[in-house]
């Protein structure tokens, strides 16, 4: 693949954070999407690690998520030949041009986000302020490649309107620099639930080791997650969001299958008790994950071919942010 600068497809930017491992709704909700953009765009996939650190994790345990985390996009099919891989960290430009915006971000849209209060109240301890700012990070990291699409599950969308309207608030106060980017969201699978919780979205993050199907899960414990995942006292399949559990199953059948949701209910219209409906759903997630985690497993051998795919990545990544950067400073006056 030639990573030329004269690529005029339009740039995709998006990530996902190295807070531990990555899971069904990081792969439906996001990775299924993004490999498919491989050919028609310029993909810029980033590791937020500059992100993760709103959540404490010892600092061997970062490094080794971040590579697991490496090792996870090439495995779902994020060919490096075809696309950028980068850490947030390895490139300067990002926390440089979030203090900029932060400083015409509202105080008070930041404390609105939905995100900021869940998590907040998650950590009752002690509330690191990178928490509320992240936001205006993920701005940043969008803005500094001028991305024009960005691939997001539905947990992310406000954030995503924060960048475009920072983007639009920038060019009206200075100069019209920035694209406005557009959120690119898939219609099933942009929001798998807890398999213990179906009220609370499926998270890397979420404690509880069953409410979480790791794409990395060995066959039998996908399985078990699948078979214990919370449901009700009905017996029927129907898509009914009065039944979180039943209909975060389904979700989760239709995205693995890539078909609607009406067909999947269509599908499972005679079923009655849920052992057969739940063994059919883990057969087709372990089919799908199987060959993804064999491919991880044998990258997760090999550190210095990631830190390689990562090396390569941060250098493209550096070109285009730092011409990104300079314009923003000259517009802005800073000398
Ligand atoms: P954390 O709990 O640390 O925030 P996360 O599971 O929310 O982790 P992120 O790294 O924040 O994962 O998000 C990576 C991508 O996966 C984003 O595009 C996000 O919208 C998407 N995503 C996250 N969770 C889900 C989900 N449950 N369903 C569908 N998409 C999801
Ligand atoms: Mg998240």
């Amino acid at each position: 693949m030639n990573f030329s600068v004269a690529d005029h497809r339009p740039l995709v930017l998006t990530g996902m954070q190295p807070t531990g491992r990555l899971h069904l709704g990081n792969f439906l909700g996001a990775a299924y999407h993004w490999r498919k953009m491989l050919e028609d765009y310029q993909c810029f996939f980033f590791i937020p690690d500059l992100h993760a650190m709103t959540v404490a994790t010892k600092a061997p345990q970062l490094q080794d998520n971040t590579l697991s985390c490496i090792a996870q996009y090439i495995a779902c099919g994020l060919d490096p030949a075809k696309c950028t891989i980068f850490l947030q960290s390895q490139v300067t430009g990002h926390t440089e041009l979030a203090w900029i915006l932060g400083c015409i971000t509202p105080l008070g849209q930041l404390e609105r986000m939905t995100q900021f209060k869940d998590k907040a109240l998650k950590q009752k301890e002690f509330i690191g302020t990178g928490l509320l700012y992240y936001p205006i990070l993920m701005a940043a990291d969008i803005l500094l490649y001028n991305a024009d699409l960005v691939p997001i599950g539905e947990d992310q969308k406000q954030h995503l309107e924060l960048a475009r309207d920072l983007a639009q608030k920038f060019n009206s106060r200075y100069s019209e620099i920035f694209n406005i980017p557009e959120p690119y969201m898939g219609s099933v699978g942009a929001r798998i639930m807890s398999l213990q919780n179906p009220k609370e979205k499926m998270s890397k993050s979420d404690p509880s080791a069953m409410a979480t199907l790791h794409i990395t899960d060995e066959n039998s414990v996908i399985r078990k997650k699948i078979l214990s995942a919370v449901t009700d006292s009905q017996n029927d399949i129907t898509a009914d969001p009065e039944r979180p559990g039943i209909l975060n199953l389904l979700n989760i059948y239709a995205a693995a299958t890539q078909m609607t949701l009406e067909s999947a209910v269509e599908h499972f219209k005679d079923h009655r008790g849920y052992a057969a409906f739940k063994n059919e759903i883990a057969d087709v997630i372990i089919a799908l994950l199987e060959p993804i985690r064999q491919h991880y497993l044998s990258l997760r051998e090999e550190r210095d071919y990631l830190l390689s795919v990562i090396h390569e990545g941060a250098m493209r990544a550096q070109a285009r942010a730092d011409t990104m950067l300079s314009k923003v400073y000259h517009t802005v006056g800073l000398l």
